[in-house]
Formats: C-alpha cells, sequence, structure tokens
C-alpha cells in the first residue's frame, strides 16, 4: 500500500497537468470535422463537473449518447441554431456545408435539460421560456419547472432547475466533496434575440406576422467560465466586437481562453482579429460557429473564411473540431487534442 501510493504521488509530480485539465469537446454534426452549423461544445472540470454550451442544432436529442453526464446546459440566445429548432437526424447525414436536420418543437435545449435534469443557466427571460418547453416534455401531473432555490448547487442536482442570475450574475457548480465550484457569469453579447419563430406556439406566431414583428426575449448573452484549475473560459455566442471585450472580459474576468463564434451576421470574420489581439488577449483561442465547411478530413480549408481569419490571430488558434477532445491548464494552455 505504501509502495503503491508513493509510485502514485510520484506519478502525480511528475505529471502534474494530468488531473487539472479541463477536457472541451465540440459535438457537431460531422464526426472529425468543423461543419458549417456546429456550435455545441461540452466542457468537463478536473472536479467532474460537466456542462454543454449552447444544445445547438447538433445533437439527435437529449439522450444523444455523444453527450454522457451533463450537469449544467448554458444557453446564450434564442436563435434557432442556438436553442435548437432542429435537432440532428444523425451523425455524419447531409454535408458539412448543410448537415441532415429534422424538427425539434421543444428545443433541444429543453430536450437535454429534460432528459439530463440539468441545471440552466441563462438570464430569466429565456429560462422562462425553457421551463415551459421542459415541462411540455414532462408532460401534466409533473412538478413544473422552476429556478433552482441557491445560486450555489451541488451537482447533479435532483430536478432540472435555472439559475436565476441575469448579466452580471454568477452562479456556481461543483461535484459533491469538491474543495471548489466552476463559476459562471452572464456577460454582454452585442446582438439580437430574438426567437426561432418555429418554437412559439400558432397564436403567437399569426400575431406577429400580422405586424411583421419578431420576439425577444431580453439581452442575448456570453459567458465567463472560471474552473477550479484557473483557466478562466470567455464563451462569446454571436457578438461584434464590442468595449467589453477589453474591460469586462480582459480586464476585470482575466480570461485566459476565448471561444469565439464567427459567422457573417456579427461581422467577426472581419473584426476578429482585432478583437481577439487588441481586446480580448487570451492565451488561446477556439473558434467555432463558422458557417462554412471549413474542414475536410479534418484539415482547415485554404479558401475559407475561417483561414483568412486564422492567418490575422496572434494567439494559438484552434478549429472546435467534432468529437475531438482538447485539453487545456489553468493558464490557457492546451497540453493535449490540438
Ligand atoms: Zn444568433
Ligand atoms: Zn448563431
Amino acid at each position: 500500500m505504501k509502495t503503491a501510493c508513493a509510485a502514485f504521488a510520484l506519478l502525480l509530480a511528475a505529471f502534474p497537468a494530468l488531473a487539472q485539465n479541463v477536457k472541451i469537446t465540440p459535438i457537431g454534426s460531422h464526426p472529425g470535422e468543423l461543419c458549417a452549423n456546429d456550435r455545441a461544445i461540452i466542457f468537463e472540470d478536473p472536479t467532474g463537473v460537466r456542462f454543454l454550451y449552447d444544445a445547438a442544432q447538433n445533437e439527435t436529442g437529449g439522450n444523444d449518447p455523444r453527450l454522457g453526464a451533463i450537469h449544467l446546459v448554458l444557453l446564450s440566445h434564442m436563435h434557432g441554431d442556438h436553442v435548437g429548432d432542429l435537432k440532428l437526424k444523425a451523425p455524419g447525414e447531409g454535408t458539412c456545408a448543410n448537415s441532415a436536420r429534422v424538427p425539434a418543437p421543444n428545443s433541444t435545449t429543453a430536450e437535454v435539460v429534460a432528459a439530463k435534469n440539468a441545471v440552466l443557466v441563462t438570464t430569466r427571460a429565456m429560462a422562462g421560456f425553457i421551463h415551459k418547453k421542459v415541462d411540455a416534455i414532462h408532460g401534466s401531473g409533473g412538478k413544473p419547472m422552476d429556478f433552482c432555490r441557491n445560486l450555489a448547487v451541488t451537482v447533479p442536482v435532483p430536478a432540472a432547475c435555472s439559475s436565476r442570475i441575469d448579466l452580471g450574475g454568477v452562479f456556481t457548480a461543483q461535484t459533491e466533496g469538491a474543495r471548489q465550484g466552476v463559476e459562471f457569469t452572464i456577460v454582454y453579447s452585442a446582438h439580437v434575440n430574438d426567437v426561432a419563430p418555429s418554437l412559439l406556439s400558432k397564436a403567437e406566431q399569426d400575431l406577429l406576422k400580422a405586424d411583421g414583428a419578431q420576439l425577444g426575449y431580453g439581452p442575448p448573452v456570453g459567458f465567463v467560465v472560471k474552473f477550479t484549475n484557473g483557466l478562466v473560459a470567455y464563451l462569446s455566442s454571436d457578438t461584434a466586437v464590442f468595449g467589453d471585450m477589453k474591460t469586462v472580459i480582459h480586464d476585470f474576468h482575466k480570461a485566459n481562453l476565448a471561444v469565439i463564434n464567427l459567422g457573417p451576421n456579427p461581422g467577426l470574420f472581419q473584426s476578429g482579429a482585432y478583437a481577439v489581439n487588441d481586446l480580448l488577449k487570451p492565451a488561446s483561442v477556439i473558434f467555432t460557429h463558422v458557417n462554412e465547411a471549413a474542414t475536410e478530413g479534418g484539415k482547415l480549408k485554404a479558401n475559407t473564411q475561417t483561414a483568412a481569419l486564422m492567418k490575422q490571430v496572434t494567439a494559438p488558434a484552434y478549429l472546435a473540431i467534432s468529437e475531438r477532445t482538447m485539453e487545456f491548464d489553468g493558464k490557457g494552455k492546451c497540453v493535449s487534442g490540438c
């Protein structure tokens, strides 16, 4: 026993990073590629806290076997490609530019929250919407989904609940017996938050259509996640370049890893290099939400907008390749899988 303990201690001393990395695994439409519709990413803290950042259109449903244990689901905004108005038909079906998807009338976000009894981390306005969808999945007679009692929880929680925080709010989740929890702060994203119309009731859809209107659910958001190994990840969601990237995300939160959504609408293909190099200044950056088939055979394609941006970014930049796990240490350095 003594020898075994000593050997283990020696092993830890030789490989201190082994037990102390955050595992980051994107799950997209095509294994081994970064495809147009890919957004969903699973994070795992060294203490075992596991969460899904934006369910998106990337799961086959709440029980997609690639998910595993999910303690929390983060929701950035109500666009269909994030809340999940469609779900994946099957991994690898369709093309990388246009994956095969089918309707998800309750949203993939609610499907995963319901299937995993997870904590939903989002603003109260968006939580209200997901509560109704989770209740619809559970059917009548069940206890309606509500906010969690406290802003710090031990995961897994006994029943799905949501975070009761808004912009600037902090929510903490830790596993039983862990000395420290994972801390989630909601930050702004310079985007819009109109809900995917197909997820609304028919009556609401008709009302909106009569006035050419969109229904917004308060501000869209990003997240700063502080892991127990010291990694501070900024999850941008869809956003334009904006001043908080320097003042709040870099100066105050000191994020050392930036996970950035690209795509043509918020313009980060044009302003992304300035956002990363001059405002966020992370140790590493991960790109996702590229809205183009960025890779082929797992390799970045040369004639893509993603490739053009990668060339301008000074920090080590990685692609969110589906089903490939990257490991980051507390300083934001990728130590495996990149
Ligand atoms: Zn969006
Ligand atoms: Zn989007």
